[in-house]
C-alpha cells in the first residue's frame, strides 16, 4: 500500500486531496499546523501529524512510512502577502526547503507541489502556457515561482521527482458521507464563496469595472477543485527521478466576474446583490490557463464547469 504524506491536509484543497486519496485506496499521513485549516476537515482514516513544515521533527514523524508527498501547506493570500512578505518567504520557501530535507534524510523523493498562475504575473499571452514568462507581481506568486526553482534545481543535485501543478481558480466543494468539504477561509477573499456570502447590506464588492475586456471586469479560469485533485493523483504515475515537470491546472475557459455572478444567480435561484467599486492592487485582467500540456502528459481534463462548481458550493451551504 502507498502512503502519501499530504502537507496542509486541514486546508480546504489539502482535506478534499486527502479524501480523494483515501477514496482511491491510498494511505494518507497529514502534517498540519493548524493556522489555516481545520481539524475536523480531516478524513478520520488518516494519520494526523499537528505541527508545521518549518519543524524539521514533525516532517521527520509525518513522512514515516511515506513514499511520494502532495505539498499544500503555505500561505496563500495576495494581499496577505504584499503586506507580510517576510511572512510568506519563511513558510512558504524556508518550508518547502525543510520539507525537501526532511525527505532527502527519509530517502522520499517523489514530490506534488502546490504551485500557481501566480508565478507567471501580469501576462501578454492568453491562454497562459508553461513556457509563457513568469514574473510574479506580488511576493505570494515570487515564494511560489521560488519553490518552483528549488524543486527543480533538488532534481538536478538530488535526483528527485517533481511535479509543479500551477493552480488557476480553484473553486466548488466535496460531499462526502460525513458532510460537505468546501472553503472555509477566514477572512474570506475569494469571488465565489463571497458572491455567496452577499446580502443587500452587505452586497458582494466587484473589483473594477475599467479592464480591458468586454464586459470591463476582470476574467478568470475557475476549476473544480475535484479536477484540481484528480489531476494529482495522475500526476504520481507520471514522477520520473531526476525530473522536474511543471504543468497548468485549470479548465481553459475565462469567465467574467460579472458572468461569475450571473451564474451563481442563475444556480442559486435568486439575484445575488453586487456594488462596483475601484480595482484591487495586483490584480491583472485575464488569467487563463492553456490546458494543453496536463491533458498530454496527465491523460487528464476537467469533468465539471461553473454550472456544477456553483451548484456544488450552493449544496455545501457554505
Ligand atoms: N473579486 C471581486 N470581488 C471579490 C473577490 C474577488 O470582484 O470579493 C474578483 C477579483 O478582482 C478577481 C476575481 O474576482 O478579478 C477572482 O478573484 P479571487 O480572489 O477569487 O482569485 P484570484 O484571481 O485573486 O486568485
Amino acid at each position: 500500500m502507498t502512503r502519501i504524506l499530504v502537507t496542509g491536509g486541514a486546508g480546504y484543497i489539502g482535506s478534499i486531496a486527502t479524501h480523494m486519496l483515501l477514496e482511491a485506496g491510498y494511505e494518507v499521513s497529514v502534517l498540519d499546523d493548524l493556522s489555516t485549516g481545520h481539524k475536523d476537515a480531516i478524513d478520520t482514516r488518516a494519520r494526523f501529524v499537528e505541527g508545521s513544515i518549518l519543524d524539521s521533527d514533525a516532517l521527520t514523524a509525518a513522512l514515516s512510512n511515506c513514499s511520494a508527498v502532495m505539498h499544500f501547506a503555505g500561505k496563500s493570500l495576495v494581499g496577505e502577502s504584499v503586506e507580510k512578505p517576510d511572512l510568506y518567504m519563511q513558510v512558504n520557501v524556508e518550508g518547502s526547503t525543510k520539507l525537501l530535507d526532511a525527505m532527502k534524510v527519509a530517502g522520499i523523493k517523489d514530490i506534488v507541489f502546490s504551485s500557481s498562475a501566480a508565478t507567471y504575473g501580469q501576462p501578454g499571452d492568453a491562454p497562459i502556457s508553461e513556457q509563457s514568462p513568469t514574473k510574479p507581481t506580488n511576493p505570494y506568486g515570487v515564494t511560489k515561482l521560488k519553490v518552483d526553482e528549488l524543486l527543480a534545481s533538488r532534481a538536478v543535485t538530488d535526483g528527485i521527482a517533481a511535479v509543479s501543478l500551477r493552480y488557476f481558480n480553484v473553486a466548488g466543494a466535496l460531499q462526502t458521507s460525513d458532510g460537505w468539504l468546501a472553503e472555509r477561509h477566514n477572512p474570506e477573499t475569494h469571488l465565489i464563496p463571497n458572491i455567496f456570502k452577499a446580502t443587500p447590506s452587505a452586497p458582494l464588492q466587484v473589483f473594477g469595472t475599467d479592464w480591458p475586456t468586454p464586459d470591463n471586469t476582470c476574467i478568470r479560469d475557475y476549476v473544480h477543485v475535484l479536477d484540481l485533485i484528480d489531476g494529482h493523483i495522475s500526476a504520481l504515475s507520471i514522477m520520473k527521478p531526476g525530473t522536474y515537470q511543471v504543468l497548468n491546472l485549470g479548465s481553459g475557459s475565462g469567465y467574467s466576474v460579472r458572468e461569475v455572478i450571473d451564474t451563481a444567480s442563475r444556480v442559486a435561484g435568486r439575484v445575488m446583490p453586487s456594488v462596483d467599486v475601484a480595482r484591487r492592487a495586483g490584480d491583472p485582467a485575464v488569467l487563463v490557463a492553456s490546458i494543453e500540456k496536463a491533458k498530454k502528459v496527465l491523460n487528464w481534463s476537467p469533468k465539471r464547469d461553473l454550472n456544477q462548481i456553483m451548484q456544488d458550493v450552493v449544496s455545501s451551504g457554505a
